[in-house]
């Protein structure tokens, strides 16, 4: 009987935040548990849309007995601590070397900790240290910042190719059936990758749209046609200051170094030639919520891009709640704004009570010089909730949410949700689990920047971006970047993306 290994490590690290994300950060869909093993972790993710769903899949397929060391999956915030990193290749050394044919990783590729830029390459340098000829089988997120040591260390890569993400269990699927089909002796993987010197922004990235559909869409047909075994592109994660930020290319063929290199050359060429397509421009929130104003029927979303707890926000930035108030915005619901102190006060107050809070603004940001300033709103506390729901987005289906206790504050205009721990809303329960129906609202206002239209887009009639304050803003100009490779475009416009692309076998 074969003997596989799978495990979760992942976070996505915005170095500029200052939210801590220590070891008990780890147990995503159950804050404060830290990572958890064995059959708790293959309860939690057997069945649901991730990744390691797939590997669990693949394992019971080929009657292959499953070991589940660490998952290990935090809400992206600042850099975690090195321990993490040592804790899980413990973990994960230990359970391999008990005897491993095979080992799925389900990776977010986009962590960074303060001893490590590449926390990654790191883990699988000391995996490959361990097991010399381990096939090692790595399903990224698409936001991966890619390196040479992690691409030299693995096996067979794949990432997620849609933005909100909706296919993590069809990337697992795709890596975990390239190395099955490796075991067998049907195909010898061979990997090619690029990394050009490119910032993109996080609202032009999608797989969805231009620029990056056609270059995605072409990855897609490549692999499917069977040209290649697999081919990604990795949009990166542009809010961490280290060298490996980037637009990269990953191609893994069937021992055919020369024809990876071509397709992987074609779809960097289609990149880099769209560069300036990939610059997101911010426009005033006045402007945006006028826009919203000028729209016809509801429901109208604005998203506030600039602080999402998906990228590592604090969202408890409440310029744009201030403003739909100040602007005179009606029958709206907005949040969840994190705020645990602003929740025990209308927990304590109750149901039907009125009460005043200074809300949110709790968080200070020196690194781009944004000091925390607290919302003083008054209204009746119309509901309290565990904050708990079972997602049924498209995105992380199946999976449980657990926002910490949340409260609804009814300001008679404004129904707004505070939560205990933070939470970017890809789905709707985060509102429809404290009884508001935002397909009821004329407004909408979340923290989101993409990855609320997988669980949103059926039921609004229009979508208004607002470049709001934060730590995930999309002005790059506000960032004090000092390790980033340079040159890099847009901050250096006539940065060279080195091409044609090098063979590097
Ligand atoms: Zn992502």
């Amino acid at each position: 009987m074969k003997r596989f290994v799978t495990a979760v490590f992942k976070h996505e690290t915005n170095t500029f935040s200052p939210l801590p994300t220590p070891l008990s950060a780890f147990g995503r869909y159950n804050p404060q548990s830290g990572p958890t093993s064995g059959e708790t972790a293959l309860r939690a993710y057997r069945g649901t849309s991730t990744p390691v769903a797939a590997f669990i899949d693949i394992a019971d397929e080929q009657g292959a007995e499953l070991a589940f060391p660490i998952a290990a999956d935090a809400v992206p915030s600042g850099c975690p601590d090195d321990s993490l990193l040592d804790h899980a290749a413990d973990r994960i050394i230990e359970s391999v070397s008990a005897g491993c044919d095979a080992l799925f990783l389900d990776l977010h590729g986009g962590m960074v900790t303060r001893g490590f830029d590449d926390p990654e390459g790191e883990l699988l340098e000391r995996i490959r240290g361990a097991a010399p000829d381990l096939p090692i089988a790595v399903s990224f997120d698409f936001h991966t910042n890619l390196s040479r040591k992690t691409v030299d260390n693995a096996t067979v890569i794949t990432a997620y190719r849609t933005y909100p993400h909706v296919d993590m269990y069809e990337s697992g699927r795709r890596a975990g059936d390239t190395l099955v089909r490796a075991l067998a002796g049907e195909v010898n993987p061979v990997m090619v990758w690029h990394s050009l010197p490119m910032l993109t922004h996080l609202n032009r990235q999608t797989p969805s749209r231009q620029p990056m559909k056609d270059i995605m869409d072409r990855a897609i047909a490549a692999e499917a046609s069977g040209e290649v075994l697999n081919a990604t592109l990795l949009g990166c994660f542009p809010l961490a200051d280290i060298p490996f930020v980037g637009l990269h290319g990953i191609v893994v063929t069937d021992d055919d170094f020369a024809g990876g290199t071509a397709l992987l050359d074609e779809l960097m060429t289609m990149a880099w030639e769209r560069r300036a397509e990939f610059v997101f421009e911010s426009e005033p929130v006045e402007r945006s919520l006028a826009h919203a104003r000028s729209l016809g029927d509801g429901p109208i979303l604005l998203a506030d891009h600039g602080d999402v707890a998906g990228s590592g926000g604090s969202t408890d930035v409440m310029a744009v709640l201030e403003a739909v108030l100040r602007e005179g915005f009606e029958d709206v619901c907005a949040g969840p704004f994190w705020d645990p102190e602003s929740v025990a006060r209308m927990v304590e107050a109750g149901v039907g009570a009125t009460v005043t809070l200074q809300l949110g603004g709790k968080t200070n940001f020196p690194a781009i010089g944004l000091a925390g300033r607290p919302l003083e709103i008054s209204g009746r506390v119309r509901r309290i909730t565990d904050g708990r729901f079972t997602v049924t987005a498209p995105m992380n289906t199946g999976t449980s949410a657990n926002l910490g206790r949340c409260a609804v504050l009814d300001t008679g205009r404004v129904e707004v949700v505070v939560s205990e721990d933070r939470h970017e809303p890809f789905d709707t329960g985060c509102f429809t689990h404290a009884g508001i129906d935002p397909a009821r609202k004329r407004y909408v206002l979340i923290k989101s920047r993409q990855h609320f239209r997988a669980g949103f887009e059926p039921i609004i009639r229009h979508v208004v971006m607002v470049s709001g304050p934060g730590i995930t803003s999309s002005d790059y100009g506000i960032y004090p970047w000092e390790r980033v490779r340079r040159p890099i475009y847009p901050l250096d416009l006539d940065a060279p993306a080195n091409l044609p692309v090098r063979p590097n076998r």
